[in-house]
């Protein structure tokens, strides 16, 4: 499957991106013929019932050519592999080949316009019409908004703070009530539709029950998180070979760039940080599904994106005036690491489930040491 991603990279995301982006529209068909799109489903489904691990060797290998669109087949991804497991018989059949497929995109709705890292501030509401649920509700920084054919929504089913009640329904997007108000205008990847989602008595299926809504989310989202470190790993390689192919070949005061030491210098943290990102995404790829997961996952989800914006910056500082031009993709790769810090939990959120394992780590500690 990571030569199957390679391949998609350079011989349909490479030559098409930019026309993708001219045109500001989803490659629906070209993601169909990818091959990508039940990585994590069962093979009944046809999917490719991939392990984590291999599945986190796929997303490097899409990050080297769009993390924007590496970023949406993740969010697919989970939302197919949810949909391939979960306890309704009806969704299951009547969803899980298509989205293995690629015939169908899944979304993810659960950040809103007041809540976005505190997503237990969500405002979204189900409630029981009948046998029926309906939500009501506005969603916000809507990926796949329009396009993508069923949605997992993140809502309430009581009116009382907290997260007691948050439940996970499937929500189509042709359903009555559904609606797309606003498309955003983003940095980069004008081709991705991002906007908001309006809920007015939509009709909707139960996945996870209330009460345990927030949890499975979170088990998602520790995927997805674990996705975008090695995403991030695929942009920071590609923006290194960039760099390492143009100081080979420029020369200045009578040797390749390459052979100054100052360049070897700011190329080498690049390669550290590169080999320090693998390691923590790989890691994490083992843990997730364990009680190690959530933490694994939020030290390669803090380190990736932040060190991957790093790269970018410096290996477009390498280019010199020409790492300006759009010629390469080091000025789009600058704006798409910071889609990365921000996707599916910011670094401040990552440092915050870091801190808890602080807190267990000072516990053991023994006290009566200086
Ligand atoms: C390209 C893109 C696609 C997205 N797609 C989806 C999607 O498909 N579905 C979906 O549900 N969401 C999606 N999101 C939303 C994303 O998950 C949120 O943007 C993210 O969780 C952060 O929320 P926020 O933007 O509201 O920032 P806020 O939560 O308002 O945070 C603002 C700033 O405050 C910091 N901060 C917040 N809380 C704390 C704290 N306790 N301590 C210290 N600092 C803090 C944050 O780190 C950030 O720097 C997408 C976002 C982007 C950029």
């Amino acid at each position: 499957m990571r030569e199957t991603a390679a391949a998609f990279v350079r011989d349909v995301v490479r030559p098409a991106a930019a026309g993708w982006d001219e045109a500001g529209a989803y490659p629906r068909e070209a993601v169909a013929a990818s091959g990508l799109t039940g990585l994590f489903c069962p093979t009944g489904y046809g999917g490719a019932a991939l392990g984590y691990p291999a599945g986190m060797e796929v997303f490097e290998e899409l990050g080297r050519g769009d993390a924007a669109l590496a970023f949406s087949l993740s969010m697919h991804n989970a939302v197919a592999a949810v949909v391939a497991g979960c306890d309704d018989a009806a969704l299951r059949e009547r969803w899980a080949g298509e989205l293995a497929a690629g015939r169908a995109l899944g979304g993810f709705s659960l950040t809103e316009p007041h809540a976005g890292s505190d997503a237990t501030a969500i405002t979204t509401r189900a409630q029981k019409d009948g046998g029926r649920w309906r939500v009501s509700g506005r969603k916000a920084w809507v990926s796949l908004a329009g396009e993508a054919d069923l949605f997992l929504v993140v809502c309430k089913t009581a009116d009382g703070p907290g997260h007691g009640d948050i439940a996970v329904v499937a929500i189509e997007r042709r359903a009555d009530g559904v609606s797309f108000p606003r498309r955003y205008r983003t940095a980069a990847a004008a081709f991705l539709p991002i906007g908001e989602m309006e809920l007015a008595g939509a009709p909707a299926t139960m996945l996870v029950p209330p009460g345990a809504g927030m949890r499975a989310a979170l088990g998602a989202i520790d995927v997805a998180r674990c996705d975008i470190a090695a995403i991030a790993c695929g942009l920071h390689a590609e923006a290194l070979d960039i760099a390492l192919r143009y100081a080979r070949g420029r020369e200045a005061f009578g040797a390749p760039l390459l052979a100054l030491d100052t360049m070897r210098f700011a190329l080498a943290d690049v390669l550290t940080d590169l080999e320090a990102g693998r390691l923590l995404y790989a890691r994490a790829a083992e843990r997730l599904g364990t009680p190690a997961g959530p933490t694994a996952v939020a030290h390669a989800k803090r380190f990736c994106p932040d060190a991957a914006l790093r790269a970018a910056i410096a290996c477009s500082e390498a280019l010199g005036a020409y790492g300006w031009l759009d010629d390469t993709p080091l000025p789009r790769f600058i704006s798409l690491a910071k889609m990365l810090q921000v996707v599916d939990g910011t670094a401040e959120v990552q440092r915050l489930v870091i801190g808890r394992e602080l807190e267990r780590m000072a516990e053991t500690t023994d006290p009566t040491r200086p």
